[in-house]
């Protein structure tokens, strides 16, 4: 795959439209101001327009194939609710949940990708009956200045810097009061001295922002011209040639940088269920929203435990690990409310 095509596959929209309508584009054609026309010219212009209408519906039925097809191994957490309830009856439900895409839209700046405050509501209801964890490539900090919510657990940077909730949280353990784990702690100054060679080295480029994750990078491309895309990378791999310990990942317009060790969201995942008790259990279900790439670490390590689920948020087919999925962050806020008044309505029987 070549390093355009990667970026153009996974921002390319595939979803099945909805079906054109023939009917429509012919209705005032020609326009009476062009009767004039030869009748040749005419003609193969209706000729050329019934050829697209034509064509869309031809592409639109694989798509729409494709899309259902896709939807019947992943179906909606949403209508396939009850059956997530009966998986996880009689287990500790364990929450983890991705941040960007899923508890906030994809804005052009990521400075501004603040959760409403119904979605804040959602997951402090969550918060309230279940151990929950936000799972995040963003640093740690950032991300609580997000959901500003001190009873939940936080994994930032990829997993690699993760720290308990506060003291007073029910769901708090002992060992979680400080800083849990930060496996690549060696790596902070090699990430901050590729951080502002990146800054500089991409600043040629309008749009191209670096956002130092302290244990890893993300260059943002989401306001880069589509035509910049290779240079930006191009730019990027040349400044990481000189540091062989760290990798790059790409997620949604996004180039992620980290080092190169054996840590993923995946990793941050076991490592949580292990901090509250759950290691080797089979009385935990842990259930794991997500958008990106990067959450399919995670999504593997459930697939692989055979306990929990994964649901993907997302409205366009994608090769995933997940076994649900929700298409947007409203969808994912309206799960977790039903998360929540279903446990409710368990406590009140
Ligand atoms: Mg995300």
């Amino acid at each position: 795959m070549t390093k355009h095509t990667a970026f153009a596959a996974e921002d390319a929209a595939v979803a099945a439209p909805a079906p054109a309508q023939p009917g429509r584009r012919f209705t005032s054609y020609p326009p009476s101001s062009c009767r004039t026309a030869s009748a040749q010219r005419m003609d193969a212009g209706a000729a050329g327009a019934a050829a697209r209408a034509t064509g869309s519906w031809l592409d639109a039925a694989p798509r729409r194939a494709e899309h259902d097809d896709w939807m019947e191994k992943h179906p909606s957490a949403l209508t396939g609710f009850e059956s997530v309830l009966a998986a996880a009856k009689g287990k500790q439900v364990v929450m983890f949940l991705d941040y960007d895409g899923t508890l906030s839209p994809i804005v052009k700046d990521p400075d501004t990708a603040v959760m409403t405050e119904e979605m804040r509501d959602a997951v402090r209801g969550v918060a309230e009956h279940f151990p929950t964890a936000i799972v995040s490539g963003r640093c740690r900090d950032k991300v609580f200045n997000f959901v500003k919510l001190a009873e939940l657990y936080y994994a930032g940077s990829h997993g690699m810097d993760i720290k308990g909730p506060t003291p007073e949280s029910k769901h708090a353990k002992a060992k979680a009061e400080a800083v849990l784990c930060q496996p690549a702690s060696e790596f902070l100054p090699v990430i901050d001295e590729v951080y502002r060679a990146l800054t500089a080295t991409t600043a040629a480029i309008p749009g191209a922002t670096v956002e130092n994750n302290k244990f890893c990078l993300s260059v943002h491309f989401r306001c880069v011209q589509e035509e910049k895309w290779r240079a930006l990378e191009e730019q990027v791999r040349s400044v990481l040639k000189e540091y062989p310990d760290l990798r790059l990942t790409r997620g949604r317009k996004v180039l992620e940088i980290r080092p190169s060790i054996k840590w993923d969201k995946g990793n941050a995942l076991q490592f949580l269920l292990e901090a509250l008790g759950f290691a080797d259990s089979n009385n935990v279900f842990p259930i794991y929203i997500g958008d990106d790439r990067t959450d399919e670490d995670a999504f593997k390590v459930l697939r692989n435990m055979g306990q929990g689920i994964g649901i993907l948020v997302s409205k366009i087919p994608k090769e995933t690990s997940a076994s649900y999925s929700l298409r947007e962050p409203s969808e994912v806020k309206e799960f977790l409310h039903k998360l929540v008044k279903s446990k409710q309505s368990k406590q009140r029987d």
